[in-house]
C-alpha cells in the first residue's frame, strides 16, 4: 500500500494566543477549527489550514500554558516544510522580517528555495518554493492566494533507528528512499519524508514547540481498516480506530522513535459548523457537549490575530 501524503501534523505550544497570532497573523492560515483535547477537555486543540481544512494543509497544537521548551535530538521531526508558490520567497522574507522574526535561507539543489524560520515556540518551519498545490480553497484574508501557503512540503525527522526507519517508511507507508530521502505520492502534501540519522544524539524531549505526531491520509473507514492490517503484518502495532470527530485515527510509533497516525479524509471539518464559520466557535465532542459551557469558562477566551499593517 502506499500513502497519498500527509494528512495534518500535530505539534506542542505553550500559548494559545499566541499560537493563533503566529498562524494565524503571520503565516495567514485558517483556524479552521477550535476544539479541545478529547483526552485532556481543560486544554485547546486548535487545527488551521486552508480556506476549507483541506487534508494535507492542516497543522495542529496542543497549547499547554507555561509548557517548558522542548529539547532538540533523535527520535523527533527536526522541522516541517510548508509549499509556497514560485518566487513568492521575498514575499515571506519580507513579511517575516518585518515582523522580527530571524530568516534563514533554505537551500536545494545549490540555490535559494526559500526561508526557514520558527514559531513562537521554537518549532522550525521550511517555506519552501514548490510547484506542488494542495490547499484546495485559498484563504485570503491575510495573505494573497498568489503567494500562500498550499500545504506540508515535507517532513524532517532525526530517526533513532537510521535504517530500520528508512524501511518501515518503504514497507508501511509505501515512501521508498534511497540516503534517507523518502519519497511517497509526489506532489502530494508530505510526499517527501527526509530521514536523518539521529543515533549518536541525545533523545530529543516532548515539550513546546516539538511535534507530536504526523498523520497520513487514507480516503475512508475501510480503506483504514486494511492500512491496520497492512501495518500491522509489516512489523507495527497500530492502536484499534479511534474516533476524533473530524476524522478517525489510527497510531503507531515508527522504528526511529516518531509517533504515526493514519487518519480519514472524511467527514472532515465541516461536520459541525458551515464552512463559512469555521473556527469561530469552540466545538467539543457529543460526549462533552453537556459540559460546554463548564469547559469554556476554564479556556482563556480566544480572538483573531491582529491585523497589521496594510492588511
Ligand atoms: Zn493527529
Amino acid at each position: 500500500m502506499r500513502s497519498t501524503g500527509v494528512h495534518h501534523i500535530t505539534a506542542m505550544a505553550s500559548d494559545a494566543q499566541q499560537n493563533r497570532d503566529f498562524y494565524e497573523g503571520v503565516l495567514g492560515l485558517r483556524l479552521v477549527k477550535v476544539t479541545v483535547n478529547f483526552d485532556d477537555p481543560g486544554m485547546y486543540h486548535l487545527y488551521y489550514g486552508d480556506g476549507m481544512g483541506s487534508p494535507g494543509t492542516i497543522l495542529t497544537f496542543f497549547p499547554i500554558p507555561g509548557l517548558p521548551q522542548g529539547a532538540p535530538g533523535s527520535g523527533a521531526v527536526t522541522s516541517i516544510a510548508l509549499a509556497i508558490p514560485r518566487g513568492a520567497t521575498p514575499f515571506w522574507q519580507a513579511r517575516c522580517t518585518a515582523r522580527g522574526l530571524a530568516v534563514a535561507p533554505v537551500v536545494r539543489d545549490g540555490a535559494q528555495s526559500g526561508i526557514a524560520i520558527r514559531d513562537p515556540d521554537g518549532l522550525t518551519l521550511a517555506l519552501v518554493e514548490t510547484d506542488a498545490v494542495v490547499a484546495a480553497a485559498a484563504w485570503e484574508q491575510r495573505v494573497p492566494s498568489s503567494v500562500a501557503i498550499q500545504g506540508v512540503e515535507g517532513i524532517e525527522i532525526s530517526s533513532r533507528a537510521f535504517n530500520p526507519s528508512v524501511a518501515a517508511f518503504d514497507a508501511w507507508l509505501g515512501y521508498a528512499g534511497a540516503d534517507g530521502e523518502c519519497v511517497g505520492a509526489r506532489g502530494a502534501a508530505g510526499g517527501v519524508v527526509r530521514l536523518h540519522d539521529g543515533a549518536d544524539l541525545p533523545r530529543a524531549r516532548m515539550g513546546a514547540g516539538t511535534v507530536h505526531h504526523i498523520a497520513f491520509r487514507t480516503a475512508d473507514a475501510e480503506e483504514q481498516i486494511a492500512w491496520h492490517t497492512h501495518v500491522t503484518m509489516a512489523g507495527g502495532y497500530p492502536t484499534p480506530v479511534q474516533d476524533r470527530d473530524y476524522f478517525t485515527s489510527i497510531y503507531f510509533r515508527e522504528p526511529g522513535g516518531v509517533l504515526l497516525e493514519i487518519a480519514t479524509d472524511p467527514p472532515g471539518f465541516a461536520r459541525d459548523e458551515a464552512v463559512e464559520h469555521l473556527g469561530e466557535a469552540l466545538r467539543v465532542p457529543d460526549w462533552l457537549a453537556p459540559h460546554l459551557a463548564q469547559i469554556e469558562e476554564h479556556l482563556t477566551p480566544l480572538h483573531p490575530a491582529p491585523m497589521i499593517g496594510a492588511e
